[in-house]
């Protein structure tokens, strides 16, 4: 694999990036602010990063000609979605420094294998067990597991890929509807709060994190992020940012990687998932902290120094679906942005989506003030503007 090298912004040096959607279109906005070229490899024509990149490879992430146009371009090279083919980052590695790496995005790519690296990081995650056989159905401990969340191994997002079963009939039938693909059936638990930490991991092993955020999600979506996490412990997000820095280090993974958390009924903390990537949850930090997610990624990526974000801000963000492109009879519409901009604090963030689509994350709103409460305000003054 190539040495990680400093990459300064010398006006030439180009970053790339695997995918077009909005994570890589925020990140190719931060690189080109600190004078980077950028350049995205993404099959679609109309993408969020494709648009705003200054080079767009049009090919398949397993295109064996865009991968090395991509990797001629490029003097480093990082991804914005998690299901990149491990393989793409492994061969692109092989002529330039990738971060995060092609074998630390595989165990972030399987419900299974993340799970089991949540434990051997020594962090506590919901009692589970792997589903790909009839023996494996036959064998749960249904007293341990059910009622439990049956979800797909791979490739689940947005709370896709998963079914809530109660008894052994229902987690067979919930397997066949899944297309009795490996799946991991978890434990349902009792949520008080759930929590998200995004660290940095430089690849001389320093690690930063941003401000514990705390999590809404709607239908299984990421719906209101609010940061500083109001009503959680002080010790309780202390114990998820030593956690989320053990699981960076135990990978040793260089990059932006995000740990999901549930705070349980009891207080405890167990680790829910990751991404190798910055997180929808993180995108406050743009508008809220002096370094973002993104900022940080570039840093990584470009071998420069990482120091620990600060919030100047308090912070609400608000994720922007496309329910909001339609009324109430169904018709589409355009949501009232000088309604929501005219309060104050607002930050309006839309990715370029042509297609509005019900439940497609079209942009997000950041909301900054100077306390909580002024935040919680404007933010649900914001959501009676946008209906
Ligand atoms: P996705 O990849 O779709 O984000 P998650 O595993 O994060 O999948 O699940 C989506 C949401 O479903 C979580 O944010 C949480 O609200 C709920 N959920 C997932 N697993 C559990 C569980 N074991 N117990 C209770 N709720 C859960
Ligand atoms: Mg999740």
């Amino acid at each position: 694999m190539a040495a990680h090298p400093v990459i300064l912004p010398d006006g030439q040096a180009t970053l790339g990036v695997m995918g077009g959607g909005q994570l890589g279109r925020m990140f190719v906005q931060a690189a080109q602010q600190m004078g980077y070229r950028t350049a995205v490899l993404e099959p679609d024509a109309a993408s969020p990063a494709g648009w705003v990149a200054h080079e767009h490879v049009r090919t398949g992430y397993e295109d064996v000609i865009g991968l090395t146009a991509l990797a001629n371009v490029s003097a480093a090279i990082t991804t914005e979605f998690e299901n990149v083919p491990a393989a793409s980052l492994r061969q692109l590695a092989t002529h330039r420094p990738v971060a995060p790496a092609g074998d630390a995005v595989a165990v972030c790519q399987d419900r299974a294998t993340e799970k089991a690296h949540f434990v051997a990081s020594g962090v506590p995650c919901a009692p589970h067990a792997r589903i790909g056989s009839e023996a494996d159905l036959a064998g749960v401990d249904t007293a341990l597991l059910l009622p439990g969340i049956l979800k797909t191994s791979r490739m689940g997002y947005d709370g896709k890929g998963q079914r809530r079963v109660r008894d052994a009939a229902e987690l067979a039938q919930a397997w066949s509807a899944l297309g009795r693909v490996p799946c991991l059936l978890e434990k349902m638990l009792p949520l008080a709060a759930e929590l998200s930490v995004v660290v940095a991991r430089g690849a001389d092993g320093q690690c930063v994190h941003l401000p514990v955020q705390r999590n809404l999600h709607r239908d299984g979506i990421l719906a209101v992020t609010t940061v500083p996490a109001e009503g959680i412990p002080a010790a309780t997000q202390a114990a998820a940012i030593d956690s989320a820095g053990r699981i960076a280090a135990e990978l040793a993974y260089v990059g932006v990687l995000c740990i999901e958390f549930f705070v349980l009924a009891d207080g405890s903390l167990v680790a829910n998932e990751m991404a190798p990537r910055p997180h929808n949850s993180g995108h406050h930090s743009i508008d809220s902290c002096d370094v973002s997610q993104f900022d940080l990624q570039v840093r990584t990526l470009a071998g420069l120094p990482l120091v620990a974000p600060r919030l100047h801000s308090a912070t609400v963000m608000l994720n922007l679906l496309g329910d909001l492109w339609f009324d109430a009879a169904g018709r589409e519409r355009a949501p009232d942005w000088s309604g929501v901009l005219a309060l104050p604090g607002t930050h309006l963030h839309l990715y370029g989506k042509t297609e509005v689509r019900r439940a497609r994350k079209m942009g997000h709103l950041t909301i900054t003030a100077p306390t909580p409460e002024a935040a919680r305000t404007v933010a649900l003054q914001a959501a009676a503007v946008l209906g």
